[in-house]
């Protein structure tokens, strides 16, 4: 029995879930596998029912499942909430990324055929973009320990110490070296080792081991330059590691390649996926979309590929992950699509016309 937590979150959130979890069980009905979905809420929905953004049962829930799927968290009625407690406590998927230490960021983008003219880009540039941004998911700036807002010299002053051990460091890059290898064996880190030593740390760590990898082409660049060029020649673009918070920026900037950051999907991975089964946090890229929630009108792709990445990595069905996107090609193709990338379909909608081109 394959046991999945499923926490909705705010704003579109509960809406992308629902799709991803039509998919999914439509899927384990085709293939006979046997699933317990377990519903609960997280962060916003969490707060307005228990006062917290992730209760201690959600926790325990989410460390016996296989997998959790979750929609997307936050909102403006929230945002400003602080309670006692480190980072992990103002925030409730950050608070589950803490304690799973889901440290493995993955964030694909790829050009789509199809939706070459919703990207800003000429569609000679852009076309074949297959991008794979790796954000460290538990460490950084966004986890400082030593943060807060304090009066300096009369002023207000608000601080976040960015810090990175060496082992948080070499824990993710194996997994960017282990990606390298299961696709095209090329990856860029990025950071800002010209001016900060959090940066200057990740470089050497990141450095030396790229000996252990000859096979992989390796390159450092400076992330300023790094994002200039993922713009310019996108195409060049494999893996790239990033921290946390550029991991953050960066992968929403590639869903520009995409067309729409509603099509990105992502998976934050416990361990580097080499063949054996992984659990995850699998969610889509983007926030809950406050100025769209509750319309009905959510693009459901990201959702949709976050469930096919669940298969790939905590499943071990590859080729299930693989029948989704044909099937999200195919719709899109045939010009199946939500109102973000120039369609007229609702997410149940667009959602159906994905089941019914999918082949297992
Ligand atoms: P957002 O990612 O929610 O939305 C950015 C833009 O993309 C909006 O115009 C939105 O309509 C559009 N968009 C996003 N997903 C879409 C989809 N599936 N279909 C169609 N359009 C889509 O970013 P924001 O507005 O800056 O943040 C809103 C809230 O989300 C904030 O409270 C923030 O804290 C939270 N947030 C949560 C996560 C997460 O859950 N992982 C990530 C980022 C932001
Ligand atoms: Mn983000």
């Amino acid at each position: 029995m394959t046991r999945i937590l499923a926490l909705g979150g705010d704003g579109i959130g509960p809406e992308i879930l629902d799709q991803g979890l039509r998919v999914l069980r439509h899927i384990a009905g085709i293939i006979g596998l046997a699933i317990d979905i377990d519903h609960d809420v997280l962060h916003g929905a969490s707060w307005d029912m228990h006062g917290t953004f992730c209760t201690k049962e959600v926790l325990r829930k989410a460390r016996s499942s296989d997998a959790v799927l979750v929609g997307a968290v936050g909102g403006p009625q929230w945002d400003d909430i602080r309670v006692p407690g480190g980072a992990e406590c103002q925030d409730g998927l950050m608070y589950l990324r803490h304690h799973l230490q889901s440290y493995l960021g993955l964030r694909p983008a790829r050009a789509w055929p199809r939706l070459l003219d919703r990207t800003p880009f000429r569609a000679g540039l852009v076309a074949g973009t297959d991008i794979l941004i790796l954000r460290e998911m538990c460490g950084g700036a966004m986890f400082a320990t030593e943060r807060g807002q304090r009066i300096t010299d009369g002023r207000r002053q608000g601080y976040d110490l960015t810090a990175y051990d060496e082992e948080e460091v070499r824990r993710f890059a194996v997994g960017g070296f282990e990606m390298a290898r299961r696709r095209s064996g090329k990856m860029v880190s990025c950071d800002k080792s010209n001016v900060m030593e959090s940066y200057k740390l990740w470089r050497a760590v990141v450095s030396e081991l790229a000996a252990d990898y000859p096979d992989v082409q390796f390159e450092n660049m400076l992330a300023d330059n790094c994002g200039y060029q993922m713009l310019m020649r996108p195409r060049d673009f494999d893996v790239v590691l990033c921290c946390n918070q550029l991991g953050d920026i960066f992968s929403d900037v590639t869903a520009s390649h995409a067309g729409s950051l509603g099509m990105l999907p992502s998976a934050c991975l416990m361990d580097v996926p080499k063949g054996h089964p992984v659990k995850g946090i699998y969610e889509s890229t983007s926030g809950s979309a406050p100025d769209i929630a509750g319309k009905g009108i959510a693009n459901p792709v990201g959702m949709i590929l976050s469930v096919g990445m669940m298969f790939e990595y905590t499943l071990c069905r590859p080729e299930i992950h693989k029948a989704i996107e044909h099937a999200i090609e195919s719709a899109l193709n045939e010009g199946c699509m939500t109102r973000d990338v120039g369609g007229r379909l609702s997410s149940i909608e667009m959602t159906d016309a994905i089941m019914q081109r999918l082949s297992l």
